[in-house]
């Protein structure tokens, strides 16, 4: 099972209010890593023999697989951990948010309040 980390983080708009939040992080150990590493290189490595029966595309597509399978695995081995979400009180309308990020997302980083749209910085808690 994946590790969840929650961190501190403050949302912050343009004229400077802010409201305290928390950002969810999963968080992968050594082993997970692995095996997910070597399921992505299992997979592309499935689809470069199966795409071995396409006419004519299979001159693209084997070798594209093949290469494309350690390539994916080390960038998934190396992915340490991936961000969620994050979750708080906006400081323009005081509703409740909750903000999916992208898998690599770094903090500080500016996103829209949902309810009101309002432009706000996640940023470490000072
Ligand atoms: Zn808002």
């Amino acid at each position: 099972m994946p590790g969840s980390e929650i961190t501190p983080v403050r949302f912050r708009n343009s004229d400077g209010e802010t409201a305290d939040g928390s950002l969810f992080t999963t968080v992968h150990s050594a082993g997970e890593r692995i095996q997910r590493a070597l399921l992505w290189l299992a997979l592309l490595w499935v689809l470069a023999g199966v795409s071995l029966f396409i006419p004519l595309a299979h001159f693209v597509l084997v070798p594209g697989f093949l290469i494309a399978g350690p390539v994916v695995a080390v960038m998934v081995y190396r992915s340490e951990w991936a961000r969620e979400r994050a979750e708080g009180k906006c400081p323009v309308c005081g509703e409740e948010a909750t903000i999916k990020l992208e898998a690599r997302d770094e903090i500080p980083k500016w996103i829209y309040c949902p309810a009101c749209n309002a432009a706000l910085q996640i940023t470490e808690p000072d």
